[in-house]
């Protein structure tokens, strides 16, 4: 299996993000899976990687820190090589409930968590692809998300905010590197099967408004994966 492109998908140690690392070791990427809490699951899928003849390293960081994100970025270079992948995929949400019942402290960890966190990685991304700083460019994707379109009225506001966030930085971002060899993207999941809607106080979210759904089924992390994949490819 050829390890010539290394990628750094943040937030992979579960959900959209585990099954996209996955895939893109699967497809002959280096991966690094990053984690802010839950060693065990990252070990998971890394060992999966690695029993299938993957290269893979795990990397506990806050990606919305920047000391963090540095010393990340740092590491993987160390140990896998160029970066040419970069996937924002960590983020989290916050118990269901209407815009004014949202404290000032919980709008800011979910714009520092969400949207810093972004701006952060593609910052030490986009140092080290850019043709314009000698490097060989590279692909981002963003995960934001469908309620960055609906506002997620009374469930998280503050979280749909920080995925229009995401969708502006993009968009920007797109357009302000397109000519450094770096291509910026992003995904918008609708209701996809993984432990956040447990963050959200509702576990089972996905089977409650999945009627709601043209083809009446939720998506799963491997869809979304798949898309994301795309989206990084040649
Ligand atoms: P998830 O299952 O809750 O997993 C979240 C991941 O992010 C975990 O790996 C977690 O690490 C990591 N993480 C959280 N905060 C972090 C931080 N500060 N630094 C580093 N890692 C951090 O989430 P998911 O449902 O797969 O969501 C992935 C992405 O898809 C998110 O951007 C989300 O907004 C978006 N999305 C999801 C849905 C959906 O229906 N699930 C829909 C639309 C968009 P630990 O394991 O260490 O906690």
């Amino acid at each position: 299996m050829s390890s010539d492109k290394v990628a750094i998908i943040t937030g992979s140690s579960r959900g959209i993000g585990a099954e996209t690392a996955k895939l893109f070791a699967e497809n002959g990427y280096a991966v690094c899976i990053n984690y802010i809490a839950n060693e065990a699951a990252a070990e998971n899928v890394k060992n999966e990687i690695l029993q299938k003849g993957g290269r893979c390293i795990s990397v506990q960081a806050d990606v919305s820190i920047a000391a963090d994100v540095i010393r990340l970025f740092e590491t993987v270079e160390a140990e896998l090589g160029y970066v040419s992948a970069l996937v924002n995929n960590a983020a989290v949400l916050k118990k269901q409930c209407s815009l004014v019942e949202i404290s000032e402290e919980r709008f800011a960890e979910i714009l520092r968590v969400n949207v810093m966190s972004c701006f952060l990685c593609c910052k030490e991304a986009i140092k080290r692809m850019s043709t314009k700083n000698g490097g060989m460019g590279g692909v981002i994707v963003n995960v934001s998300s469908g309620a960055s379109k609906s506002g997620s009225p009374n469930e998280y506001i503050d979280y749909a905010a920080s995925k229009g966030a995401v969708d502006t930085l993009t968009r920007g971002l797109a357009l302000e590197v397109a000519a450094e060899g770096i291509r910026v993207n992003a995904v918008r999941p609708g209701l996809i099967y993984t432990e956040m809607h447990a963050s959200g106080g509702k576990p089972d979210r996905v089977d409650r408004l999945k009627s709601k759904i043209p083809m009446q089924r939720g998506g799963n992390p491997k869809e979304v994966a798949e898309a994301i994949f795309w989206l990084a490819s040649d």
